[in-house]
């Protein structure tokens, strides 16, 4: 599956001016440097951030669908995570999600996160199949048969 190792992306040293963690993304280079042909703000403010957040890896993961996450930890601090919106699972009592910087993922307590609406707005999108999926979905299910495509989706949507 492609799609953890889009996430994780290339850290590299700019092609352009050298200057290293610019992202060798499936966008095209994207440099921190202001002033470089491959500057790009979004990027840069991003690596600015993990940074100034006191991670000190290189470039952060770009998420395709970010979402903030407000949160109280065990100590009762607010915290604030940003999340791949396609990553967002509910397990129980938590929610899983991949957070930058590195796209690790976390479990969170439900009722801990703040903005709890926002987030399960954006689980229940990207949990729910497409109207392709679910009619291989209810093909299957109907006949009691299954195929390759089918237990993948079951995987992909356990509550579909
Ligand atoms: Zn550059």
């Amino acid at each position: 599956m492609g799609f953890l190792s889009k996430l994780l992306g290339l850290t590299i040293r700019c092609p352009e001016c050298g200057t290293p963690g610019a992202k060798d993304g499936f966008a095209g280079v994207r440099c921190q440097r202001a002033g470089c042909r491959f500057h790009d703000a979004t990027y840069a403010a991003a690596v600015q951030r993990a940074t100034e957040g006191g991670w000190a890896g290189a470039a952060p993961v770009e998420f395709l669908q970010p979402i903030t996450i407000n949160y109280e930890n065990f100590r009762g601090e607010a915290k604030t995570f940003v999340a791949e919106a396609g990553s967002i699972r509910v397990r129980g009592a938590h929610v899983s999600a991949a957070v930058q910087p590195t796209g690790r993922r976390i479990a969170l307590k439900r009722d801990k996160i703040a903005n709890l609406a926002e987030v399960d707005g954006v689980i229940s999108t990207a949990s729910r199949p497409t109207p392709r999926e679910q009619r291989v979905i209810e093909f299957h299910s109907r006949r009691g048969t299954t195929s390759a495509l089918y237990e993948e989706l079951r995987r992909k949507y356990p509550d579909a």
